[in-house]
């Protein structure tokens, strides 16, 4: 392009008014392209099209056994629950729910009713008190994560006046990778155990060969790909005596966990078993709101205690200036979607939770069965399940027929210094037992 063509030309004002308002601003900027003609010179694809080629979707979906997301339409309660919604204005016109959710807000066009409920609904869940408790809906597992340890970094730098090292094992998930970097945090590299949680010896060694620096410990419920369970309570016994903050990413398993006979896992607070005073287990907790709920969107849960919450916010309230929200609003994104929280109430409600009891049952179940099958037929394939808590079984990368049916991820697992391909299956509660057998008989399929 000859950069002279771009240089703005001068018009008189007669000139300019002859033109409408629109192409004049493009015309005086850009005098050989009218508005018209820039849209027309880039290949356009109608709505027509575009929805064509998401047509058949919802018959293809419960076949995604390769990634975290219930696939599961939502009930026809939660969609007359949207329309409640609709007709009270959600969705119609903006609603913001920038702010606390547990302080005033002097804008009305918020849900904070609803996000505040449904945090301290499931906050009760994972055994938060109900006077020590805060937190929002986020906009993502990763959202939560960031949040967290942002906090943490935030309260252990307000103690220590030392800027925290990271502790976490290969096995988290990636976003964590991000965040430390986001987050300008030097990362402690955490070995792990066979089954891949966190080797918490290591996590000792690691500690004592970084004293000077309080330690932000992200603990893994529920590893992505293999779906290990890092033991809170065995990095628990290494924090004893050191300035530390450990923040649980349980996007998965944080979802079903509380509704199964593993539920003591996720407990906020448990009686000291020498004092019987109450105690903390962790300080935040991430969970996705669209893996195990089926929420049809993304979103997270973001819980921790009213306690850390204020310690953060005194010193959040040094960075940011609250005059023009008229509070200091405890999350980093300023505006946040309204529809979400309103919409994410209906999963907490007693019914709900039923469902949830019954879905992480056949879940469990499911992929008991699943596993068992791989093994009795494919056994060639050296499928794995971490433990019992998880929904998720690996084994070698079948053939890429089966692998793009069924939308696998593959990555290589390190066996004996060498890296193999390895797929996993994560059983959601789509994954019912007829589409698990027809699985199992593609994978005995001879395919390229
Ligand atoms: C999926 C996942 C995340 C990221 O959650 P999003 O909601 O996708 O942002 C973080 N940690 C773990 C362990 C996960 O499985």
């Amino acid at each position: 392009m000859i950069v002279q063509e771009m240089k703005p030309i001068l018009m008189n004002r007669r000139q300019f008014l002859g033109l409408s308002s629109a192409t004049a601003l493009v015309a005086t900027c850009y005098p050989n392209i009218t508005l018209g003609h820039a849209l027309l010179s880039h290949p356009q694809q109608s709505s027509a099209e575009m929805l064509k080629s998401m047509q058949g979707l919802s018959q293809q979906k419960n076949l995604l056994l390769g990634y975290p997301i219930n696939m599961t339409t939502p009930s026809e309660e939660f969609f007359a629950w949207r329309k409640e919604l609709f007709a009270v204005g959600l969705n119609q016109f903006s609603f913001n729910n920038v702010g606390n959710p547990y302080a005033h807000s002097h804008i009305p066009f918020n849900g904070h009713l609803f996000e505040r409920e449904l945090i301290n609904r499931f906050g009760a869940v994972y055994g938060f008190s109900q006077d020590n408790i805060w937190g929002f809906l986020s906009n993502s597992g990763t959202d939560s994560n960031m949040h967290g340890l942002y906090m943490g970094r935030t309260i252990l730098k307000s103690q220590t006046g030392e800027m925290p090292k990271i502790y976490f094992t290969k096995e988290a998930h990636y976003s964590i990778q991000i965040l430390r970097d986001l987050l300008n945090l030097e990362w402690v590299v955490v070995g792990t155990n066979h089954d891949g949680s966190m080797d918490t010896d290591d996590l000792e060694r690691q500690m004592n060969a970084n004293p000077n620096h309080p330690a932000l410990v992200v603990a893994t419920i529920g590893t992505t790909f293999k779906g290990a369970v890092d033991s809170i309570e065995g990095i628990r016994a290494k924090l004893t005596g050191r300035t530390s903050y450990l923040h649980l990413d349980a996007a998965l398993f944080g979802g079903y966990l509380p509704h199964t006979q593993f539920a003591a896992e996720l407990l906020h607070e448990v009686p000291d078993e020498g004092t019987g005073r109450k105690v903390n287990r962790y300080d935040s907790i991430a969970v996705s709101c669209h893996k195990f709920f089926g929420f049809p969107a993304p979103a997270g849960l973001f819980i921790t205690t009213r306690a850390n919450f204020e310690t953060f916010l005194t010193q959040f309230g040094h960075i940011h200036d609250p005059e023009y929200i008229l509070q200091i609003p405890g999350t980093i994104t300023c505006s946040r979607d309204a529809v979400k929280p309103a919409e994410f109430y209906f999963f907490s409600s007693e019914s709900a939770f039923s469902k949830q009891v019954a879905d992480a049952k056949s879940m469990l179940d499911n992929t008991t069965y699943l596993f068992k099958e791989v093994v009795a037929h494919y056994d060639y394939l050296q499928p794995m399940r971490a433990n019992r808590q998880s929904n998720t079984i690996y084994f070698r990368k079948p053939s890429d027929t089966v692998v793009n049916r069924y939308s696998l991820a593959a990555m290589g697992v390190e066996i004996d210094k060498e890296r193999v391909p390895y797929v996993h299956v994560v059983v959601m509660p789509h994954a019912s037992k007829e589409i698990l057998d027809r699985f199992l008989t593609d994978l005995g399929k001879k395919e390229g």
